[in-house]
């Protein structure tokens, strides 16, 4: 079903009056982290004022280790309601259990399956079963191959609306957080029908890079940019080093074509 051979035009994902794949490029900014109501509301409202429509933040995170910050759950989940409310914007945050997708249904307006959950089954049915579209990262260690067989779960329980994700695989360089593959882009433009977008900040996780690599992931076809954003990097809950300070957003973005 995500194959081109199955459907000769672009899926293009609708979140709300925001098309994704459609032409012109649509970027996600904003948190790794959601960690309260006022560091969300200081990214929120910088986006807002730039003109971009999607805001993302975690609710739920998938830390390496048990006793890194969690994610404030829930509570989370209501700040980036409130944010969407008071700023009109689209929220998107990652969920990581088939019981979050009824959980978080009525906060968000996209599912985000983060790296680490491209192969759990359950929850892509689950997030299958749902009609919100659903932003699929792909995995780690994962082929471009098993990367199209995650997002073929989802369409295979009837959800179509699908964007991949690429976000860096794991190779022996350690001077980048990952090794950003832009030749998925291109791939998966040409084997899928899907909207495909690039995290450069998880891929590379080098600020001074991540103008470079989105000039190179848009050059290669991508549908948008994914990036974290954060009011105050040093002392955030979450990925300290790799976000960018709201200065550095601005330049970034000035730079990006
Ligand atoms: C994220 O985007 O918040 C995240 C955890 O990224 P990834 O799943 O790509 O590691
Ligand atoms: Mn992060």
């Amino acid at each position: 079903l995500v194959s081109r051979s199955t459907k000769a035009t672009d899926t293009v994902v609708r979140v709300g009056d925001v098309s994704i794949g459609e032409g012109s490029p649509v970027h996600i900014f904003g948190p790794c982290a959601v960690e309260s109501f006022d560091q969300v509301a200081t990214v929120a409202e910088h986006m807002k004022s730039k003109g971009f429509d999607i805001l993302r933040g975690g609710a739920f995170k998938p830390r390496t280790s048990p006793y890194e910050f969690q994610g404030l759950g829930k509570e989370g989940l209501e700040i980036l309601l409130k944010i969407k409310e008071t700023y009109n914007l689209k929220v998107i945050s990652e969920i990581v259990a088939p019981e979050h997708v009824k959980l978080a249904e009525p906060y968000l307006d996209m599912f985000q399956i983060g790296a680490r959950n491209m192969q759990n089954f359950e929850l892509l049915k689950a997030v299958g079963r749902s009609d919100k579209p659903v932003f699929l990262k792909r995995g780690l260690s994962a082929t471009i191959e098993e990367f199209m067989m995650a997002a073929e779960y989802i369409l295979s329980e009837g959800n179509s609306n699908v964007i991949l994700c690429e976000r860096g695989i794991r190779t022996y360089e350690k001077m980048t957080r990952n090794t950003l593959d832009i030749s998925a882009v291109p791939l998966l433009k040409q084997k899928t029908h899907l909207p495909v977008m690039v995290d450069v900040t998880h891929s590379t996780g080098v600020k001074e890079i991540m103008a470079d690599c989105a000039n190179a992931a848009l050059a290669a076809g991508a549908d948008g940019i994914m990036a974290e954003v954060h009011p105050d990097p040093v002392n955030a809950l979450s990925d300290q080093a790799q976000q960018m300070t709201l200065e550095e957003f601005d330049k970034f973005h000035q730079n990006i074509s």
